[in-house]
């Protein structure tokens, strides 16, 4: 049994996973990633994640967003194609005519009952795999049912505060751990534990990270962790490994970052600005 292992996750472990791009692809081979989030005052959780999961590799990515993160979205991210919801303000009908890849859910959505409604008429159906973070976490805590509907290996992000929403209270860190890992076993879920040593659990095993600094605790660093974690799964990385790698990429992404411009001026933009350079610095 893997019960009660944990493994440092450095460099030197997710290098094997890398998956150098080919000559002869082209942005089909690295798949397509749908980031479904945003309500009004918001949308800047899906610009962040979309932009993240470009500069991670992810070939295409479509944003699903309400109608008024249509301008701002198409203006800050180009490369990203849009898809608006009928609601204004909110996501209320999760409608496409797209297959993606994998799906990134629930940054900036928000937890009105018309996106509570949305989002379990789009689980009822949906087999795609997903990344689920921020408010759709939230929304799903307060349905536990909507749990049974989250595909297999799917993976889920949740904060500390959101993290006890899902998996109720603890008294110290073993039992957190004890509780998040049985939590990941019945829904046969990969869940993520954000924190300064970011912890990744997946049947019984626990992979502890070892990048990242305190300067990245400011808005927007958890969305850009979601796209990033989307952009692998999208490539063809299997959703453990894209996970434990997305997050250490993220980290150092930080690291590099915070050498530009220390801990206070660190915003989730500029992780973004240093992903390319986390690669690179894996050679
Ligand atoms: P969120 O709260 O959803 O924006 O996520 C915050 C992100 O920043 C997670 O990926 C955390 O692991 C990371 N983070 C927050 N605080 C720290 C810290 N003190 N050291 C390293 N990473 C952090
Ligand atoms: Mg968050």
């Amino acid at each position: 049994s893997v019960d009660n292992v944990y493994e440092l996750i450095g460099k030197n472990e997710v290098l094997p996973w890398y998956k150098p791009r080919e000559k002869f692809s082209h942005k089909g081979t690295y798949g397509h990633s749908l980031i479904i989030g945003g309500s009004y005052g918001k949308i800047g959780a899906v610009i962040l994640a979309s932009d993240a999961c470009l500069n991670t590799g992810s070939g295409l990515v479509t944003a699903y967003i309400p109608t008024c993160g249509y301008i701002p979205m198409q203006t800050a991210l180009p490369e990203a194609m849009v898809i608006t919801d009928t609601n204004e303000k909110m996501v209320s009908d999760i409608q496409f005519d797209i297959t993606p890849t994998v799906i990134g859910l629930g940054i900036g959505i928000g937890q009105d009952n018309i996106t509570t409604g949305a989002l379990k008429e789009f689980l009822r159906t949906n087999k795609t795999p997903l990344v689920i973070d921020a408010d759709a976490l939230n929304i799903i805590s307060k349905n536990k049912e909507f749990l049974k509907m989250i595909p297999a290996q799917s993976v889920l992000t949740p904060h500390p505060k959101e993290l006890e929403r899902l998996i109720g209270s603890w008294q110290d860190d073993f039992e957190k751990l004890d509780k998040a890992k049985a939590f990941s076993k019945q829904y046969d879920l990969i869940l993520v534990i954000k924190g300064a040593h970011t912890i990744t659990l997946y049947n019984g095993k626990g992979y502890i990270n070892t990048t990242g600094n305190p300067g990245m605790a400011t808005a927007g660093s958890g969305d850009v962790l979601t796209g990033m974690i989307t952009g692998l799964i999208a490539q063809g990385y299997d959703s453990l490994r894209a996970t434990v790698f997305a997050i250490y990429l993220h980290g150092r992404s930080g690291d590099l970052a915070v050498e530009q411009c220390g801990y206070q001026a660190l915003t989730a933009s500029e992780i973004i600005d240093f992903i390319g350079d986390a690669f690179l610095d894996l050679f």
